[in-house]
C-alpha cells in the first residue's frame, strides 16, 4: 500500500552544512555520546519559482519567521547560536547550490549542545527534495486521508513547551503516529490536556463550517505555526474567508464541513474522515481547494504582494 503520509522523509542529499562548512552528508558525523535530548530544529521549504510542480530557481518561503522561531527555541533551551541569521541564510543557499537542486527542497537546521563542551553547539543544515501535495491537478492532494483522535494528549506547556521546536516534543508526536498506524489510520490529531482540539503530529489544524475557518489558539498547546499565521492573514484579507481563533471541540471536528492540516511539511492537506466519521459532503472541500490553490500561487511567487515572503536562494 502506498504511504499516504506527506510528512518529509530523509532522502540524504549529497551535501549538507555543518559547523561552518558545506560537507558531504556521509562525513557529517558526531560522537555517539552527544546529548541528543536537548536539540532544537526548524522545518523550512524552498519552492520553484513560477510553478511548484516545475523545475528551476528556488525561493525560500517565510525565512524570517522560521529563523526567528529557531532563535526563540534556542532561548528556551539555553542554547547560544554562534552564527547570525544572515550567516545561516548564506549557509542554506550554499548547501542548496552545492547539491544542484532545481526542484522543491526541505531545509532542516538542527542545533544541539556538543558532548565535549555543552556551552557550544553543533549547527547542521540538511536539505532534501520532497514531493508537494500542491499545484494544479496534483493527485497527491486529494488522496483519502483517514485520521483518528489520538489517545495521547498533546504535551502541556507547563511540561514541555509545544511552542519550542525541540526534538523532545516529537516523542509525543511519534507515539501518536505509531498508535494511528497500529489502528490503520493515516494520521492522528491531538487533544490538549483540557480536552480541546490541539494540533496534528506535525501540523496545525483548521476546520470549516458554513464557509468560516476556525483554528485553535496558541494556548491549546500548539506550535506557533508559520503557515497558520500566514493563513490567518491571507484568508480574510485576500480570499474574503472569515477566520476565528478559539478553542475547538472534538465534536466540531467530527461535524465539520471540511478539515485540513496546515504546516510547512503538510502544506495544505485535506482529511477525509476522523475516527471513520466522514467530514462534509465533498472531498476535498471547496474552501480547502481554494486555500491550497492560492497558497501554491504565493509559494510560486505569482502573487506580487506576497513576494516579500520569499527569499531567493541565488
Ligand atoms: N505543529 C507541529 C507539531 C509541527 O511540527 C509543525 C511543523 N513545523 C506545525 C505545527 C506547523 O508549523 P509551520 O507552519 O511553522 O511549519
Amino acid at each position: 500500500m502506498e504511504r499516504l503520509s506527506v510528512s518529509v522523509a530523509f532522502h540524504g542529499a549529497k551535501y549538507c552544512w555543518m559547523n561552518g562548512n558545506v560537507v558531504e552528508t556521509k562525513d557529517a558525523l558526531v560522537s555517539a555520546m552527544e546529548p541528543i535530548h536537548l536539540g532544537i530544529f526548524e522545518g523550512i521549504k524552498a519552492y520553484v519559482e513560477g510553478d511548484v510542480l516545475g523545475r528551476g530557481r528556488l525561493n525560500i518561503f517565510q525565512w524570517k519567521p522560521h529563523v526567528d522561531r529557531l532563535w526563540r527555541s534556542a532561548v528556551i533551551c539555553g542554547l547560544k547560536i554562534p552564527y547570525t541569521k544572515d550567516e545561516l541564510l548564506e549557509a542554506t543557499r550554499n548547501t542548496i547550490k552545492e547539491n544542484g537542486f532545481e526542484t522543491n527542497v526541505y531545509i532542516q537546521p538542527r542545533i544541539w549542545p556538543r558532548a565535549e563542551s555543552p556551552e557550544d553547539v553543533h549547527v547542521v543544515i540538511p536539505v532534501w527534495a520532497f514531493n508537494t501535495v500542491l499545484g494544479k491537478e496534483n493527485p497527491r492532494f486529494s488522496m483519502k486521508r483517514r485520521f483518528t483522535i489520538s489517545s495521547w494528549r498533546r504535551i502541556a506547556s507547563d511540561a514541555l513547551p509545544p511552542q519550542a521546536k525541540t526534538w523532545a516534543n516529537y516523542g509525543n508526536s511519534a507515539l501518536a503516529m505509531r498508535e494511528a498506524a497500529r489502528l490503520h489510520y493515516d494520521g492522528a490529531i491531538f487533544l490538549d490536556n483540557r480536552g480541546f482540539v490541539s494540533e496534528g503530529t506535525g501540523a496545525c489544524i483548521m476546520t470549516v463550517r458554513d464557509g468560516k475557518v476556525v483554528t485553535p489558539p496558541v494556548s491549546a498547546s500548539i506550535l506557533e505555526s508559520v503557515t497558520r499565521a500566514t493563513l490567518l492573514e491571507i484568508l480574510p484579507d485576500d480570499l474574503g474567508i472569515p477566520v476565528e481563533v478559539r478553542d475547538v471541540t472534538r465534536m466540531e471536528l467530527y461535524a465539520s464541513d471540511e478539515t485540513f492540516l496546515c504546516g510547512t511539511g503538510w502544506e495544505i492537506t485535506p482529511i477525509i474522515s476522523i475516527d471513520d466519521i466522514a467530514l462534509g459532503e465533498e472531498y476535498p472541500g471547496a474552501v480547502t481547494k481554494r486555500v491550497a490553490g492560492y497558497y501554491a500561487e504565493i509559494l510560486a511567487g505569482k502573487v506580487e504582494k506576497h513576494r516579500k515572503r520569499l527569499t531567493p536562494t541565488i
